[in-house]
């Protein structure tokens, strides 16, 4: 069994079995005609139910046949031309490379003991994201898991600071009285967060978008005087730029004006809009990012990168002293006078991948521009493909897409009832997540159902949308001329 351990001795072997599975990979890439084969679970379960795990194939050759029909055969492919469902990027190759290193190297991101370079590397593509961002030589932060999890730091860092006397309260930490503010189109892990915070579900409030679904910074400003007259403490604004249904932006400036009015932290969601920062032509969407106290992005939607990489990033690094902690067995506290670079010092995780080497292989092979062009790209697309159905007379879109995300509806021609066109669109969503052909996302708007298309592959071309909207109308037709006749 030792032969399975990757060591000096095993080095040949190492790079065989890696080098099959990058094959195979590879093949399949090559050959695969879709985005999905339309499995359905009780098809697929069986397969993998048969699997017996206490009975092991004994070599990796053997292990990867198996693999064709557990999992690569009926994989989601988002590299897919037509995945154009949720908040998944196809990868670029330097970033798996990176992935590749990071997982045989193993490098732990808690202590530099664990990890040496590795840290510095962290640290100095957090400073590069800092100064992309616009904030000043106090910044820092830390990789994390994902959006949800940079949510839950931010928001942490604000409850603490909430608690200690900022905005002019004082008095014990009574978390009843804290709220947050965030769009009705904010992401659900700011709900989740105050839940986890001990803040509960009463603590958000929800203010509304305007139609282009963008925080109506007057209601929050109503809102935030409402709250200042009740006695309760505005904790945090969060702001959301990139919303997850519609890609809108909140009014940055006004929202960062009156955080500081009201002595609210201001946290900027970006976890979808940060691809951003590298945008050779719209950075300027991002004005007033740098006024946040806290920004979350997301590598793993608009770098890139393959899942997960994320960062929290805090303009004052001092916040940050709210996540630490020391433990005699991993970074004691003389290792702070020691100035020993302990990583776990800023984070909610202890054992860490070392994520970040997968943007620094990006970087040092496409650099910023490179990434920035292809978000540009998916940005440009999502223009054409609006363009595409505001002309179209069988869809209502909702709104003019501020990055790379399109909501629309099929509408009948014939009269049917708003219940019959919401089955209508589900049922086309579903029948072309049935048939492979395309992967869309739905959501509801105004209570009735919508359909999404998430656009982030550059190989995405304004004649597979057109392709595709033809797949939904004929799927939604056939849907209600089944019903009619049935009726
Ligand atoms: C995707 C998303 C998140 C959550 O990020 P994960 O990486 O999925 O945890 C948070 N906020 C917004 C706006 C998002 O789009």
């Amino acid at each position: 069994m030792r032969s399975h351990l990757l060591n000096d001795a095993t080095a040949e072997s190492y790079r065989r079995s890696v080098t099959e599975g990058v094959e195979r990979v590879a093949d399949k890439l090559a050959t695969t005609r879709g985005p999905f084969t339309g499995v359905t679970p009780a098809e697929l379960a069986p397969v993998i139910d048969a699997v017996d795990l206490d009975k092991p194939l004994g070599d990796s050759s053997a292990a990867l046949d198996e693999l064709e029909s557990v999992y690569l055969r009926d994989a989601v492919y988002f590299h897919h031309p037509r995945y154009l469902g949720h908040l998944n990027c196809p990868v670029v190759i330097p970033a798996v490379l990176g992935e590749a290193v990071l997982s045989a190297v193993n490098s732990s991101l808690d202590t530099w003991d664990q990890s040496a370079g590795a840290t510095l590397i962290e640290r100095k593509l957090i400073d590069w994201t800092n100064g992309r961002i616009g904030f000043g030589p106090a910044a820092d932060g830390v990789f994390t898991s994902g959006g949800s999890q940079s949510n839950l730091q931010a928001l942490l860092l604000a409850r603490e600071e909430a608690t200690a006397g900022r905005g002019g309260w004082e008095g014990p930490a009574d978390l009843s009285k804290l709220r947050i503010f965030s769009s009705e189109c904010s992401h659900f892990s700011v709900q989740k967060s105050a839940k986890l915070l001990g803040l509960g579900m009463d603590a958000v409030i929800s203010i509304p978008v305007g139609r282009d679904k963008r925080m109506q910074s007057v209601v929050l400003a109503a809102e935030l005087e409402a709250c200042r007259a009740e006695g309760l403490v505005p904790m945090a604004i969060v702001a959301t730029a990139g919303t997850t249904d519609f890609g809108s932006i909140d009014p940055l400036p006004e929202i960062a004006a009156l955080a500081d009015e009201y002595g609210a932290w201001m946290h900027v969601d970006a976890a979808y809009g940060c691809g951003l920062l590298a945008s050779p032509t719209r950075r300027h969407l991002l004005e007033g990012i740098e006024r946040a106290d806290s920004v979350t992005v997301d590598f793993h939607k608009s770098f890139f990168q393959p899942v997960s990489s994320s960062a929290i990033l805090v303009r004052d690094g001092a916040a940050l002293r709210h996540a630490t902690y020391h433990a005699d067995y991993l970074n004691p506290a003389r290792t702070v006078a020691e100035q020993i670079p302990n990583q776990v010092d800023k984070s909610l995780q202890t054992t860490r991948r070392f994520d970040a080497l997968k943007l620094w292989m990006t970087l040092r092979v496409m650099g910023a521009d490179g990434v920035g062009q292809l978000f540009d790209e998916v940005c440009d697309l999502a223009a054409e493909g609006f363009a595409l159905l505001a002309a179209d007379p069988r869809y209502d879109v909702v709104v003019e897409p501020q990055i790379s995300t399109l909501v629309y509806r099929y509408i009948p021609e014939n009269v049917a009832s708003p219940e019959d066109v919401d089955r209508a669109n589900l049922h086309a969503r579903k029948a072309l997540f049935a048939s492979g052909e395309a992967v869309v996302a739905g959501t509801k708007v105004d209570g009735r159902q919508y359909l999404k298309f998430t656009l982030l592959n550059p190989e995405t071309t304004a004649a597979d949308i057109a392709a595709v909207l033809d797949l939904i109308a004929g799927y939604a037709e056939q849907y209600l001329g089944e019903t009619l006749v049935h009726a």
